[in-house]
């Protein structure tokens, strides 16, 4: 149970219901790893000494683990063999790790080895790469996945700093969620230093043939050196970015924002590793088009990494604030039309995710109930965009103005420690609302935070762009031939928009004639790839199947690929085709991402 403040200052104990680790006895308070990176075997190996406070003089420290196998474990720093024993396995959770410790002792060494298939690690042969050239190995740790390669009390609600020597082939260069060097050491040996507290699902390590480019003061790219041109052009703004959020809501507090661009497997767009943000190449759109990306991983530098959700039933606070403060950065550089899109693009997948949960689902509440299940299971629109659009409409109400002040007195209050629910809701009231019951009417926060579906209050964006692109998509539907639309300077936005407002089953005819003109099966760009292969499956067009497998053994991120199984397994000859292409897919995907097509093909 991790232990939190309310207003009063007095301690409050959180239950965590997907870790073991009983931080409210003994909690860590350092980790520094040694570890080898074997790419024969598919295993990290080494040892990880563990620092921690024993706040109530227990004689037993508990850890999460899974699949990791651990041959010894000592205490103190003269190496004194520690007794250690481990609990029943779980499902999604692991097995605790319990260590027999003296009153006294204030660290333990773990001697440990992953297992080749640690749900976090994922291990790519050459080919699997950009360069083809090289092996690649990368890490996701959230939610509850650094178990699987560290031994740690595996919840957001207890924040450590780390450090680590790594060693890796000579050839390779090794990267860490912490600071980093930005040249290759010759020797394969390298050391890292986080200097502030971070939540475990944080840590995170990269391995593989990426070279470094700075763009700004403090901000630069690692990449595979085939992708570092495309790299360093496509986020050509990210300095502007950080110095955009940092005056929004306070100054930018882990010293370097870098970015690597990952091999396509990365499972998600991307993961806001502090100081390291891991990014998918699905967004080298070559037109700078999808940097709202880039703005996101940025915005968790304070929503997420700097006030962090307590447990992962929290997570709307992660999430809701980010997409804010990622709208807010992409308003300040790209202007308010451009912002406008992205919003509504938000608002209508929400209500999809509504609909396809049921309005009265208790998992379209933002405080989410995932005891007894896979916190991933949360992991949708619905901490992310309602969570986004609760904070818009509380803006509408009290004015940007004073929303700001609030913001960025939350962001600074409560710096490096974890949040819950129950405790933003307390400050919220405190802070925002201050008795004045007109305002808080009309918000209605419980209903936001404990209801189902999207309050009728919500406030609504409409965008000019996306009209445009609708009433095109109308025409076109009416009879215009492809070739006689308005099209000219569209953004990916406004093509997402115009295919979404193409029904399902567009005849072939229809299909032929917009691939002809605008050659969509061709596109480089992996959103417009994904809506419009939705409707080629619908259609069962035939010339698009090559591009769909091809698009499916390469990219692996679940974004895209879930719903196109989705689209796929609808019709028999589909669902033979999907488990075909899945059968040879499969591997290059990373765990979380097989774990959620599994299902959908089986
Ligand atoms: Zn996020």
């Amino acid at each position: 149970m991790p232990t939190t403040h309310n207003s009063q200052n007095q301690a409050v104990q959180v239950t965590d219901v997907h870790s073991f680790a009983k931080p409210e006895e003994a909690v860590i308070t350092h980790i520094h790893l040694n570890l080898d990176v074997d790419f024969e075997k598919h295993i990290l190996q080494g040892y990880a000494k563990l620092s921690f406070k024993n706040i109530t003089g227990t004689d037993h420290l508990v850890l999460d683990t899974r699949d990791l196998e651990i041959s010894r474990v000592t205490q103190g720093e003269n190496g004194e063999e520690a007794k250690f024993s481990f609990g029943e396995e779980v499902k999604f959770l692991g097995k605790a790790l319990t260590i027999e410790v003296s009153k006294t002792s204030e660290v333990v060494t773990v001697y440990y080895k992953t297992s080749p298939h640690a749900g976090a690690l994922m291990w790519l042969n050459a080919e699997q790469t950009a360069g083809k050239q090289f092996p690649f190995m990368f890490s996701q740790s959230q939610a509850i996945l650094a178990r699987t390669w560290v031994p740690c009390q595996d919840g957001p609600g207890v924040k450590f700093t780390y450090s680590a020597d790594i060693s890796c082939p000579h050839s390779l260069m090794a990267l860490m969620s912490a600071e980093n060097d930005t040249l290759l050491h010759k020797d394969g040996k390298y050391h890292f230093n986080m200097p502030q507290p971070v939540s475990s699902y944080l840590m995170a390590i990269a391995v593989g043939d990426v070279r470094f480019h700075a763009l700004g003061k403090n901000t630069g790219v690692y990449a595979e050196p085939v992708m570092l041109e495309r790299s360093i052009d496509e986020f050509v703004d990210m300095q502007n970015m950080v110095d955009a959020a940092s005056g929004l809501y306070g100054e930018y507090a882990w010293g370097r924002y870098d970015v690597i661009v990952l091999p396509p497997s990365f499972p998600f767009g991307g993961m806001e590793n502090p100081r390291l943000t891991f990014a998918t190449p699905t967004i080298i759109a070559g037109d700078r088009s999808l940097v709202a990306l880039v703005a996101h991983e940025l915005a968790h530098s304070w929503s997420g990494n700097l006030v962090t959700n307590a447990t992962w039933n929290d997570f709307w606070l992660n999430e809701g604030f980010t997409m804010y403060f990622e709208n807010r950065i992409m308003e300040k550089l790209y202007g308010r039309d451009y912002a406008d899109m992205l919003d509504e693009l938000n608002f209508n997948e929400l209500q999809e995710t509504v609909k396809e949960l049921g309005e009265t689902s208790i998992d379209t509440h933002l405080f989410l109930s995932l005891k007894d299940r896979d916190p991933d299971d949360g992991m949708n629109e619905i901490a992310y965009i309602k969570g986004q659009f609760f904070l818009k409409t509380v803006e509408s109400v009290v004015g940007r103005e004073k929303m700001d002040i609030f913001v960025k007195k939350y962001f600074t209050e409560h710096a490096f420690q974890s949040m819950t629910t129950e405790k933003f809701i307390e400050y919220f009231k405190a802070n925002l609302i201050q008795g004045d019951l007109a305002i808080a009417n009309k918000i209605e926060l419980e209903k936001w935070i404990y209801g189902p579906g999207i309050p009728s209050n919500t406030f609504r964006v409409k965008s000019k762009l996306l009209e445009k692109a609708a009433a095109q998509a109308k025409e076109f539907l009416a009879g215009t031939p492809a070739k006689e639309l308005h099209t000219k300077d569209w953004s990916t936005h406004e093509w997402l928009h115009f295919l979404r407002n193409l029904p399902e089953g567009l005849t072939k005819d229809q299909i032929v004639s917009l691939d002809k003109k605008f050659h969509f099966t061709q596109s480089g760009n992996c959103e417009i790839l994904c809506d419009w292969f939705q409707h080629t499956i619908a259609s069962d067009y035939l010339p698009s199947e090559a591009q769909l497998e091809l698009f499916l053994m390469n990219v692996g991120r679940r974004k895209f690929i879930v719903p196109l199984y989705k689209s796929l397994v609808k019709t028999a000859a589909g669902k033979i085709f999907a488990q075909k292409v899945y059968l040879n897919a499969r591997p290059g995907y990373h765990s979380v991402a097989q774990q959620t097509i599994d299902e959908l093909v089986k």
